[in-house]
């Protein structure tokens, strides 16, 4: 009882300053603190003891083509999109990575021919931002950024479809032509129903997930890919194992029991709380709110509202996306980053999305006192 107590009264770590009304508020990141106000309230349910003795080896399952998987995530990854419905997974191998920008690279590199030049890496703009990034920093000689696919001419590439799209939250597919030198990479952070109606169960060849935007844990640094190709994902295990030797298995234990706990909640026997209510009703009241600052102020523009049948909810919804793309449209404003950055609120230029700076990337997912600083202040600029 005494070491639960030192546990429940330690200050806890929520790595960023409290707001106040004149504070600089910072939504260049996609931080997912959003969710801290939910898991606050879930009791023990993804509560973690871990023994000293625990997860020491680096092995998990040496019979499993990803080895240092741990059987449990393996198991509630599983379970949790057959709860929702929004991947195929029989027949795909899980791989776990550190987060899903790991998988990322892994993924380039079992996707990068032996020989040759350099494969080129495209998706269409606006585009995430570390996918140039990432793509590029040690140089590698086996892939390079490539940039914009709408615009892309050439047999041999790797595209990142990114749905709902990391910055604008449109739905995406492939735009290359399927050839045979061409891959695709599908990056579903964001293809869970509190951001969108899960119209369809995806079954590419290779989709990445992760726990930071499905459930929020940023900071766990857990994401998996589902792999359909044996040898693809024999060669993803390889760029991990020269990588870092394996993931975290206590994140793994940890993204497990956070991932079990969120499938309870839609399990009738069960009955835990339900994250993704929480996620949806958020995300529906912030973007009602932001359309409506957006139309006080008189300056910004947001993407049109789009719907669709959501299976997993059985009902008609809207996609709420995790960013807001956002337009100033002041003539004399060409750089809207600058503009919202005089008036104290951070964001990421649409010019690092491959885009025209008059957009930004505002995060949706930051606390409430953070957003609802950031409402009130854009709605009063003119
Ligand atoms: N893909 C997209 C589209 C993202 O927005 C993010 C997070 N910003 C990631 C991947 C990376 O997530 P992780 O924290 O799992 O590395």
């Amino acid at each position: 009882a005494a070491r639960r107590e030192d546990r429940t009264t330690m200050a806890p770590s929520t790595g960023k300053p409290a707001v106040t009304t004149d504070s600089v508020i910072n939504l260049d990141h996609g931080d997912p603190t959003m969710y801290e106000a939910f898991w606050r309230e879930t009791g023990d349910a993804a509560e973690l003891v871990i023994p000293g003795w625990q997860t020491m080896s680096y092995f998990s399952d040496v019979t499993n083509v990803c080895w240092f998987l741990e059987p449990e995530l393996d198991q509630q990854v599983r379970r949790l999109h057959r709860t929702v419905g929004n991947a195929a997974v029989d027949g795909y191998h899980v791989i776990v990575g550190t987060g899903s920008t790991q998988l990322f690279m892994a993924a380039l590199y079992a996707l990068s021919p032996d020989a040759g030049e350099p494969i080129s890496v495209v998706s269409t703009a606006p585009y995430y931002s570390s996918y140039p990034a990432v793509t590029d920093f040690l140089r590698s000689g086996l892939f390079r950024w490539a940039g914009d696919a709408s615009s892309f001419e050439g047999d041999n590439y790797i595209e990142l479809v990114c749905s709902p799209n990391n910055p604008d939250g449109a739905i995406r597919e492939a735009v290359l032509a399927s050839k045979p030198g061409g891959k695709t990479v599908h990056d579903f952070a964001y293809y869970w129903p509190q951001y969108t109606p899960i119209t369809k169960k995806a079954d590419h060849d290779i989709m990445l997930f992760t726990v930071s935007k499905s459930t929020g844990h940023a900071g766990t640094r857990i994401g998996w890919a589902l792999v359909k190709d044996r040898a693809i994902a024999k060669k993803m295990t390889k760029f991990v194992e020269l990588n870092t030797i394996g993931v975290s298995k206590d994140s793994q234990l940890r993204a497990a029991k956070v991932l079990g706990a969120v499938s309870d909640g839609y399990d009738a026997k069960v009955g835990a709380p339900r994250l993704f209510d929480f996620g949806r009703r958020k995300m529906v009241e912030r973007w009602s709110t932001l359309r409506a600052a957006a139309a006080a102020s008189g300056v910004f523009s947001l993407p049109e509202e789009t719907s669709g049948f959501c299976n997993f909810t059985k009902e008609t919804a809207a996609t709420n996306p995790a960013f807001a793309w956002l337009r100033c449209d002041r003539e004399d404003v060409d750089d809207c980053a600058s503009f919202l950055r005089s008036h104290k609120i951070l964001t990421r230029s649409g010019a690092q999305f491959g885009a025209d700076p008059r957009y930004v990337r505002v995060s949706m997912l930051d606390r409430d006192d953070a957003f609802d600083i950031f409402v009130r202040r854009l709605s009063s600029l003119k």
